[in-house]
């Protein structure tokens, strides 16, 4: 990640940020895209088992009914990792790692620019890392916040506030329309050197099964980018598999 970032200088290392939020930068072109090469999408459609015949994949088991693939089928299993354990035998992968804390608050008003247009603004000393503010929104991020997982959010809310507050310049007796707290307990897969000794190609012993999620070896961390990547290799080998 280094070698690619750093190392590489100034231009390698900008941030990128979703102007109007994930679903528009990323999901809903995706879903256009597999759409019109003549996919289907399904959502809440979770996957019980995989039907194991000689040495490939024959079948997905779901509660709403099965998927029998044809000998030419491929399969990606892109759960994350402590799920594709439970359906793919023998598989070894990092364990669950740290939460990520989020708190929301909807103000007023806008709050005032960051400085020198800043996407984002670094919080040092606080409970809060990270201040991100979209219109009114303003969206506070807690990665591996140890005990604070745990905090009652009826505590933590107005902690994070006067952390929120002080840092967009707020005044003193300024407060917001909404909050809300959201713990994500098993945010990242577990990259201790232990962990990411555990993380697996995408190639597996069964012969038309492919592994992806951001917990694929890659080389980067539990991010969106290792997610891509993963995404991309096990495409192009289902591509060969396929062909
Ligand atoms: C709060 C938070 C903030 C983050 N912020 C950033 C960030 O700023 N930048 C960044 O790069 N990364 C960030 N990440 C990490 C990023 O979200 C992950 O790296 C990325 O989502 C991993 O993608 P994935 O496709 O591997 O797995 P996921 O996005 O976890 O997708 C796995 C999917 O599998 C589905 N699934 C599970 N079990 C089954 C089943 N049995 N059958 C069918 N489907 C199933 C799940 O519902 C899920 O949709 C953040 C993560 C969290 C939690």
């Amino acid at each position: 990640m280094l070698a690619e970032t750093f190392l590489k200088g100034g231009a390698y290392c900008r941030p990128l940020m979703a102007r109007d939020g994930l679903a528009d930068a990323l999901v809903d072109p995706t879903v256009a895209k597999i759409e019109a090469l003549g996919g289907i999408v399904e959502t809440g459609a979770r996957v019980r088992s995989l039907e194991i015949s000689g040495n490939r994949v024959a079948a997905l088991d779901r509660a709403d009914g099965g998927i029998v693939l044809g000998p030419r089928d491929p399969v990606i299993v892109a759960l994350p990792p402590t799920r594709a354990r439970d359906l793919v035998p023998g598989l070894t992968t990092p364990d669950d790692g740290e939460a990520i804390v989020n708190a929301h608050f909807r103000l007023s008003a806008p709050p005032p620019p960051f400085p020198a247009g800043a996407v984002a603004l670094g919080v040092l000393g606080g409970a809060a890392q990270w201040i991100f503010v979209r219109d009114r929104i303003a969206s506070i991020t807690i990665s591996a916040p140890g005990p604070l997982a745990q905090a009652d959010d009826a505590a933590l809310l107005p902690r994070l506030w006067g952390e929120t507050r002080q840092a967009l310049a707020l005044p003193d007796d300024a407060h917001y329309l909404a909050g809300r707290i959201i713990k994500e307990r098993r945010a990242v897969f577990d990259q201790s050197p232990a962990g990411v000794s555990r993380r697996p190609e995408a190639r597996t012993p069964i012969a038309n099964l492919l592994l992806a999620g951001d917990w694929i070896d890659t080389g980067l961390p539990a991010t969106i980018e290792s997610a891509l990547r993963a995404g991309n290799r096990a495409g192009a080998l289902a591509r060969m598999l396929s062909a």
